[in-house]
């Protein structure tokens, strides 16, 4: 297979669009700002953020890569929506965070620099692949030995249809409609799969809810709706 085949053209486009929302913190990308000291804090629990390098697949305008940055890791952040990448590279530069930005899929990446990165972060991305199995495949090769990898996504259930779609895109308006397609949502059980395939081990799946009232986030055990996953590559 061609890596490229792994890029949904229409979902590039979608999130290019809207990339100069990207930073504002009541825009389109709201619950990104939200959830985003949660899941940082997942991951400085989990692993050494200084340790090593860490790559963060589909960054998109770097939300996560600069706080990742920001916390002591070199961070490399890989998106295929050149506009996104931009703002990601002039936020960067404005806030004086040292980071590198490139226009690459995690398949081609994972062609050259694999086995180089301490911690791989894949958040919120799967959903948005065509085959999030050899995203999945792609990140366990970019992981060193022993590394830690961080996945969330978003569960496949009739809840988190009523919640992510009708709820988010056309009651409360929190997403553009269209952010997510349901068909595209995986079970933790199929995520689980896919990464014991590509030869991880999974240490913890937990739930990750985010209340857009309160525009507060926790993590609990209900991975019914949206879940991060921590898994690690073998020694
Ligand atoms: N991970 C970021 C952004 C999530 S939005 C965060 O959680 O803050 C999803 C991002 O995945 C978008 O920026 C989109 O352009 C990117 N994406 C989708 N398919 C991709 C692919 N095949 N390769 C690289 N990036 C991709």
């Amino acid at each position: 297979m061609q890596p490229e085949a792994n890029v949904d053209a229409p979902e590039i486009e979608k999130f290019d669009a809207l990339a100069h929302r990207w930073w504002d913190p009541n825009g389109d990308f709201k619950p990104l700002h939200d959830i985003n000291p949660a899941r940082l804090d997942y991951i400085s629990q989990r692993t050494d953020l200084s340790a090593g390098p860490t790559v963060d697949i589909g960054c998109g305008g770097g939300i996560l890569s600069e706080s990742m940055a920001s916390a002591g890791s070199a961070t490399l952040g890989i998106d295929m929506a050149g506009k996104a990448l931009g703002v990601a590279k002039l936020h960067a530069l404005e806030a004086g965070v040292d980071i590198e930005y490139l226009e690459t899929t995690a398949e081609q990446l994972a062609h050259n620099r694999a086995g180089e990165f301490r911690t791989v972060t894949c958040m919120e991305m799967l959903e948005h692949v065509t085959a999030y199995a050899d995203t999945v495949k792609a990140c366990a090769e970019l992981a060193q030995p022993g590394g830690d990898l961080f996945f969330s996504t978003i569960n496949r259930n009739p809840k988190s249809y009523v919640m992510l779609i009708l709820g988010a895109e056309y009651v409360l308006n929190i997403l553009p409609r269209g952010t997510h397609e349901y068909s595209k949502f995986i079970k933790p059980s199929e995520l689980a799969q896919a990464l014991r395939d590509a030869g991880l081990d999974v240490l913890d799946i937990s739930g990750l809810h985010y209340n857009p009232l309160t525009r507060s986030c926790r993590l609990n055990n209900d991975t019914s709706t949206n879940y991060i996953v921590h898994a690690r590559k073998p020694a």
